[in-house]
């Protein structure tokens, strides 16, 4: 961190690097608008905001590990002061991060690192709110395996994840006090939760200035609480903090722990603050099936362009859900998922459509895994933007969620998995 004399001889150098650019008749320097740090255990993000395009370079140093940015033409502000104390001490890959100015007309900005990272480092153009972006992604060495983690979790080796009937086989075994039940759901299920948005994606913003990906989360954790309670049902986040994941890597956690079901968790908005209700929505093959619906999709799909998404790195996947063609059936089963949840909503919230709609969302492109997006009710309405706040109001949500699902495994019961972890 720069003591304060060093603050001052930065400060010193600017002020002479302006006057002496101000002499060669230069553009004016580029000004750091915001800072800000995404920490997450998948990876670290930090984002600088910028008022014009920048000049970058970056390089790894070792002993201690660092990444070191280097900046041109950026004029060293208060902004950029601040950005050290942007760092949590929780932060697992950034250990501090320091900025000064490290010659005429370049500030270096330094980030100690806790230990060896993959860093990306790319810039995004100015989209709705946000100005020019340059945005640094720290990722572990091995990313963070969703699968592993869920079997860490529960204390299962892989080959055993679906040992919850033979643990109800071997309780039945036992000279039993009570007759033994049989489970509402015949083996155990796999539900990946996804509160929408996150990080630099807020979301939509409500007229009392809560964001959707507060609201998202909040209800996500609740329904996770209630599902993990279920005998034969377990979840997973997509997220679980406050940080943006790309669309397809939402879809790609899923596949990698053979979701059963998928739960994409939104609230919706609209321009005009009487809108109101909840709505379900599945993918759809052939074109929305209203304007509203195919809006919607498109605003939900502009996440990857607001969260940030670094298009240099090409995506295997993506270019192999197009090819798959079992998507029909999996459309199917959505829907029947998607009845099943929108009836139990409309038990505690108007519904803003009385049927399940279909649309070209991206999150649900999941070839085999029926999958549903969730609009719990608008947060542009200033009455359910406080209902959507409310803790009581976001139980019974995730609650009237549950029962949704639960009623969809009731009238559809799970088959029996391959035994073989998929490995893609
Ligand atoms: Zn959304």
């Amino acid at each position: 961190m720069p003591g304060r004399r060093e603050v001052l001889k930065f400060a010193a150098a600017s002020l002479t690097l302006l006057v002496s650019r101000v002499g060669a008749g230069a553009t004016a320097a580029i000004s750091i608008l915001a800072v800000r740090v995404w920490p997450a255990r998948d990876y670290t993000r930090v984002t600088l905001e910028h008022d014009q395009a920048i000049k970058y370079s970056h390089m790894l140093v070792k002993d201690p590990q660092r990444l070191v940015l280097d900046l041109e033409g950026v004029e060293f502000n208060s902004v950029l002061q601040m950005l050290p104390s942007k760092v949590i001490d929780a932060d697992p890959y950034i250990k501090l991060i320091r900025a000064g100015r490290n010659k005429p007309g370049v500030v270096r900005v330094v980030i100690e690192l806790k230990g060896e990272v993959k860093p990306q480092v790319f810039s995004l153009q100015p989209i709705g709110e946000y100005g020019h972006r340059l945005v640094l992604d720290l990722y572990p060495l091995e990313p963070i395996d969703p699968l592993m983690a869920l079997l860490e979790k529960s204390g299962e080796s892989p080959l055993k994840a679906e040992s919850a009937l033979d643990g109800h086989a071997k309780a039945a075994e036992r000279p039993a006090e009570k007759p033994a039940e049989k489970p509402e759901i015949a083996r155990l299920v796999t539900i990946v939760l996804d509160p929408g948005h996150g990080g630099e994606d807020p979301g939509a913003i409500g007229r009392g200035g809560s964001h959707e990906k507060n609201v998202t989360l909040s209800v996500a954790r609740r329904l996770k609480e209630k599902i993990d309670a279920t005998p034969n049902m377990r979840s997973v986040l997509t997220r679980d903090g406050d940080y943006f994941i790309p669309l397809h890597q939402r879809v790609q956690k899923a596949r990698r722990v053979q979701a059963d079901l998928f739960v994409s968790v939104h609230a919706d908005a609209f321009i005009k603050s009487t809108a109101r209700g909840s709505s379900v929505f599945v993918l759809s093959e052939t074109g929305a099936s209203s304007s509203a619906a195919r809006w919607l999709a498109n605003k939900e799909n502009s996440a990857d362009l607001v969260g940030g998404v670094n298009i240099g790195v090409k995506d295997p996947y993506l270019a192999r859900t197009l090819l798959d063609l079992s998507q029909t059936a999996t459309i199917n089963d959505s829907l029947k998922l998607g009845k099943h949840v929108l009836g139990e909503l409309g038990r505690i919230n108007t519904l803003h459509k009385g049927q399940v709609e279909q649309a070209g969302f991206a999150v649900l492109k999941a070839p085999d895994i029926p999958s549903i997006l969730i609009e719990t009710a608008f947060i542009s309405n200033p009455e359910e933007e406080a209902r959507l706040n409310d803790e009581a109001y976001q139980d019974r949500m995730a609650e009237a969620i549950l029962k949704g699902l639960r009623r969809y495994f009731a009238k559809n019961p799970p088959l029996a998995k391959s035994k073989l972890a998929r490995l893609d």
